[in-house]
């Protein structure tokens, strides 16, 4: 039989709309069964897949059976359950064309997808046949499983979100398309040497990618550099063109995102970067073939590596390419590609809105402009109206370091055009402004575009608010931050511009994937259909009194954790003790975050006990987690990093403490080590401080696992504890007014040190050299800063932090007390799904709705 499901190559043959096709021979009558799509998808059944499965083993992967590597039986597996996955695309692809709904293209610098398999099962329903039929064939499914690298295309939680909004867009039967980049090494892996931190290369494309599928026959190309000249057209107008020097072609590769086993399949295109045919030729033609290969490398550079700052833009060159490169093939693909041919292009704000992903993607502002203007030849105004209309733009911080600058002699020099453009847009805002606030002409200069000290740059955030239609946060407080301290101009503007969109996660990988037990813990109470309707988790809390059900939800916990044992043993060789509270706190490493507070923590703790002030019995057992990667050039992070990983070893060596203080750092957290371990953790470490954190959805993943949390007022932190109940949180710290308060009467804190002796004797011994065998030229830099400038405030919100740890002992020590915190929180965090959030988007932003 086929691996093709029936049909899979006539229906985009059949596509009359797109001229590209008409290169590919005679068209098949679309009244043919084959044009119209392969209605029948592949039989489920544990044969079928068994065929499906040996015929790409030994005709796609070339090996017997009895030869074949897990590799190949992996890469052959995951082809078949794609190709049920390809016949539901292809059906969902022929309606979108039928229909011509209105899109959601959400553009984004980062996809943090995590494995591709366990979800194309669950999607496809296909979990028990696949495992039942690898079984048949000798093979054990987890082996299969564990031979995936995921592909890590982003940081952290910005590049989750956005496979978590992705599959959100495709289980609520939404008209969308992901577009980025793909690069060839994603975020960097994480390994310790002497406890600091050594980055290897992501190489999550070496043993093949069976997600993906290239269509370099789509390509799109794309210029760089160069200059602009006016020109008079045949009708007399005058114009603009752009002449670039150099050209790149952008390659799709297209991934598929199932809906929760609703039949849609929605599209990620993430584009590859190689040189075009016109950019290499000219210089082989010169008989300068090295030059011609540098050309070639200049080009896949621009693919190549992602960047791994989190919340910190290098402004970097090669990053403006990176961003441009992949909003002009995604606009360009968009347009020529998924439109139809004749499409009216006035009408385009009917058919599409661009999601902005933060400002890595602002620069497809202009480039719509451009291509309107100087390719459709539109006139400035329409196409101004018509972008405006576009786009829509998502901030994801309230740090100043954070928001992206692009010097303009960069951008000059790398997108002439687009920086004429750009003048051009900012030249009539601030035009607007003037006559908003008649005679304030330092206003102008704040709210313009163009920032002139301390160089000339463009200031991406606000183009991006000039421009798009509506400008969101990801959390209450944070969009409240945004509209009084970020763009408080523009706010008094627009005020109808602002708006708030709390972010979410999905519950299909969060929940059901990452955590079985809990899973049919839950169906088995409350019936299925809560995986797409999280709101009903609501139904378990009168189980929150039920002694039977506090039970089995402690069996599923206790069961996550030998879960976790077991890999983190086989993973790192880690060995964690038995039966202590699993404190977590897992995210990228970054000061503001402040993994230092929770180090604090553990070294005052571990000095209770070695000064002999406590006894070790007294102290409740805990085994701390942590897991956090920091970017290479961010010496700080670092040294936080190798901080962590000495208090572990010396606490962990110390017979004193034996058993019941632990801490373990498995190196390279990531999307998969994140699913087994939040669903063990008991308490979840959300301790930024207040104002500083956007969002956050590593604390909503905890809450919706049963993990109590120990929060500051930041971010979502301050809605978790609004829906949970202040009873199942454990609230500390300095709210976001008193921060700015404590800012502006003048923080000092060494005021703290000095005044409590727990803080002073964790910092001294941390100072002393105990955790660095004795060298405290080591612990230097962090021991001085936190003294002397502690920017995020960990001094003064220490002893709060301490008492809250108090409070979570106690209700500890009452396991009936906790297991009914821990099932509220579930109970309570059904908001939290990224599903909530793709309504709220699609009513308060883009205006579509779910197609039927
Ligand atoms: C959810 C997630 C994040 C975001 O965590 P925060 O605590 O919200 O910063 C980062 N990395 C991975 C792998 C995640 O799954």
């Amino acid at each position: 039989m086929s691996t093709q499901p029936a049909g899979s190559a006539a229906p985009q043959m059949s596509d009359e709309s797109n001229p590209r096709f008409a290169s590919y021979g005679p068209e098949l009558p679309v009244t043919s069964p084959l044009a119209l799509g392969p209605v029948v998808s592949p039989p489920h059944t544990v044969e079928g897949f068994v065929k499906e499965f040996l015929h790409e083993l030994n005709y796609g992967q070339g090996v017997a059976l009895s030869r074949s590597s897990v590799n190949d039986q992996y890469l052959a597996s995951a082809r078949a359950v794609r190709s049920y996955l390809m016949a539901q695309w292809l059906e969902t692809q022929r309606r979108q064309r039928e229909t011509q709904a209105k899109s959601v293209a959400y553009l984004s610098a980062e996809y943090l997808l995590g494995r591709q398999f366990d979800n194309a099962l669950l999607a496809t329903g296909l979990t028990d046949t696949v495992e039942k039929g690898l079984a048949a064939c000798g093979i054990d499914i987890d082996v299969v499983r564990a031979q995936e690298i995921e592909p890590g295309l982003g940081n952290g939680g910005l590049g989750r979100l956005a496979a978590c909004f992705v599959d959100s867009l495709a289980s609520m039967n939404v008209s969308a398309i992901g577009y980025g980049i793909r690069y060839e090494f994603g975020i960097f892996r994480q390994t310790f040497v002497d406890g600091r931190q050594v980055e290897q290369p992501d190489t999550w494309l070496d043993l093949g990618s069976p997600w993906e599928v290239a269509h370099p026959e789509n390509s799109v190309q794309v210029g760089f550099g160069g200059r602009t000249e006016t020109y008079t057209d045949d009708d007399g107008v005058e114009r603009t063109r752009w002449i670039p020097d150099s050209n790149v072609k952008g390659i799709p590769h297209n991934y598929l995102v199932p809906g929760y086993q609703n039949g849609r399949v929605n599209t990620l295109r993430l584009w590859s970067a190689v040189a075009t045919q016109s950019f290499d030729l000219a210089i082989f033609n010169s008989g300068d073939y090295t030059a011609a290969v540098r050309a070639q490398t200049f080009a896949e550079n621009i693919s190549k590596v992602l960047y791994p700052e989190d919340s910190t833009p290098q402004g970097r060159e090669l990053r403006l390419q990176q961003q441009y490169f992949f909003v002009a093939c995604s606009i360009s693909d968009f347009l020529n590609y998924v439109l139809p041919a004749d499409f009216d292009i006035t009408k385009l704000p009917e058919r599409i809105i661009f999601q902005l992903n933060d400002t890595h993607p602002v620069i497809a502002i202009p480039e719509l402009m451009r291509v309107l203007v100087d390719d459709r030849g539109m006139a400035w105004d329409e196409a101004w109206a018509i972008t405006q209309q576009c786009f829509a733009y998502t901030c994801h911080t309230l740090l100043p370091e954070a928001l992206e600058v692009w010097p303009t002699e960069l951008l000059g020099k790398l997108l002439p055009r687009h920086l004429e453009i750009i003048y051009r847009i900012n030249d009539e805002f601030l035009a607007e402004v003037r006559k908003t606030f008649p005679g304030d002409e330092l206003k102008a200069r704040n709210m313009s575009i163009i920032a002139e000290y301390p160089e000339r740059s463009v200031r991406m955030a606000y183009l991006a608010t000039v421009a798009g239609a509506k400008v969101n946060g990801v959390a209450e407080l944070h969009s409240q931050l945004l509209r009084d301290k970020v763009l408080p101009d523009f706010s008094a503007m627009w005020p109808e511009k602002f708006t708030n969109v709390t972010n979410g996660v999905t519950p299909r990988r969060f929940i059901k994937l990452a955590n079985p037990l809990l899973s049919t813990l839950i169906t088995d109470t409350i019936g299925v259909g809560w995986l797409n309707d999280l709101e009903r988790l609501r139904e378990l809390e009168p189980y929150a009194e039920d002694p039977e059900f506090r039970a089995s939800f402690r069996e599923v916990k206790a069961a996550n954790k030998v879960r976790l044992r077991a890999l983190l043993e086989q993973r790192d060789g880690l060995v964690l003790p038995e039966d202590a509270m699993l404190d977590v706190m897992v995210k990228r490493l970054h000061e503001y975050k402040r993994q230092l507070l929770k180090v604090l923590h553990i070294v005052a703790l571990y000095d209770l006990v070695v000064s002999g002030q406590a006894k070790i019995e007294d102290i409740t057992p805990r085994t701390f987690v942590f897991g956090a990667k920091a970017a290479p050039g961010y010496r700080m992070a670092k040294e936080i990093i190798h901080l962590i990983n000495r208090v572990a070893e010396t606490v962990n060596n110390d017979p004193r403490v034996d058993g019941r203080l632990a801490v373990a750092f498995p190196p390279n957290y990531n999307v998969t080590l994140a699913e087994t371990l939040i669903p063990a953790a008991d308490l979840s470490e959300q301790i930024s401080l207040a104002g500083k954190e956007a969002s956050g959805t590593g604390n909503m993943k905890f809450a919706l696992n049963g993990a109590l949390t120990i929060g500051t007022d930041d971010g979502a932190n301050v809605e978790i504890r609004q829906l949970v109940g202040d009873d199942n949180f454990f609230l500390f710290g300095l709210s976001e007014p008193q921060v700015e308060e404590l800012q502006a009467k003048g923080y000092r804190p060494s005021a703290f040190y000095e005044s409590n002796e727990s803080l002073r004797r964790a910092i001294d011994l941390i100072a002393s050299g105990a955790f660095t065998g004795g060298d405290r030229e080591a612990v230097g830099p962090i021991v001085g800063d936190l003294l002397y400038n502690d920017r995020f405030m960990v001094l003064a919100d220490y002893q709060s932090y301490i008492e809250a740890q108090e409070r979570v002992d106690e209700r500890y020590a009452d396991p009936d007390a906790w297991s009914r915190s821990a099932i509220l929180n579930v109970a309570r965090s059904g908001f939290f799904s990224s599903d909530r959030a793709m309504t709220d988007y699609m009513d308060r932003i883009w205006h579509v709705s779910p197609r039927r």
